[in-house]
């Protein structure tokens, strides 16, 4: 599943080739997506201009002079810069043509994607209002994560999981900053001090900000011909290695489950 660190590769992948360009064509090969598309979708599109690309949690926002396009990828989502009339496969459902010759190709295999139009503020839309802070920005801060947290009783791996608290931090992410900040995954959130919170939130960041550089290396295969645009996988230290040795203190890396997900850490050097 694309997790917010290859959201933001897709963004930064396509924004400087569609920021300018005049839609000519909407192409919709099918239009049951997670929700059915609007029957206006290609009306209202063509003829506009891409003024930015910019992104909240996991939806890209496609903005438009008259409004935004807010496109999720789902769980098996793609986007790509093709040939305008490159032959479409079975699930590459949506194109937009822009009058430069090329077009974006959004492919969806599980059709779990979105894509929805909106003239008003996007971030007031009902898809986005309540969604917790970014965590690549200052507002995730020790402070907040221990402000929000009091009096909660759930786990802490949890409560980093909850998009209303905060946004995109996925099970390998939540795995991966808590065993770099030291705490237990299934230390009550209500019962973490300020201090670890610090910790914690400069972890989160520096974990997604280093999967978002490991992807930066990849953003060339936005506009290959061959489709896939190449999802990463940094170097993990926890998740995924059960019976491994921590790289810290030797001791095997345990797994359990916390919710029907997997969780992995080391029960020493985590408290
Ligand atoms: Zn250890």
């Amino acid at each position: 599943m694309p997790e917010l660190p290859e959201v933001e590769t897709t963004r930064r992948g396509i924004a400087p080739h569609i920021t300018g360009q005049r839609i000519t064509d909407v192409i919709v090969r099918n239009r049951d997506l997670r929700w059915k598309l609007t029957p206006k979708l290609e009306k209202t599109l063509t003829g506009q201009t891409f003024r930015h690309v910019g992104r909240r949690a996991k939806y890209l926002l496609l903005e438009t002079d008259s409004g935004t396009l807010i496109l999720h990828l789902g769980m098996s989502g793609s986007l790509r810069i093709i040939e305008a009339g490159d032959p479409a496969g079975r699930h590459d459902h949506v194109d937009l043509v822009f009058a430069n010759g090329k077009a974006l190709r959004f492919t969806d295999p599980r059709r779990f994607g979105s894509l929805h139009w909106t003239r008003r503020d996007p971030l007031r839309h009902r898809l986005l209002s309540e969604l917790g802070v970014e965590p690549l920005g200052y507002e995730l801060s020790g402070s907040y994560l221990y402000e929000r947290s009091r009096g909660r009783r759930l786990a802490i791996k949890h409560f980093i999981m909850n998009s209303h608290i905060v946004v995109g931090i996925g099970n390998i992410y939540a795995s991966e900053a808590l065993y770099m900040a030291g705490i237990n995954p299934r230390r009550a959130a209500g019962r973490i001090g300020r201090q670890k919170y610090d910790l914690l939130a400069e972890v989160i960041r520096e974990v997604l900000n280093d999967s978002i550089s490991a992807g930066g290396t990849t953003l060339r295969d936005f506009v290959n011909g061959e489709g896939k645009p190449g999802y990463f996988r940094q170097h993990l230290n926890v998740y995924g290695r059960t019976g491994e040795p921590c790289i810290s203190c030797r001791v095997p890396i345990r797994e359990i489950r916390q919710g029907q997900r997997s969780t992995f850490y080391c029960p020493k050097c985590q408290k």
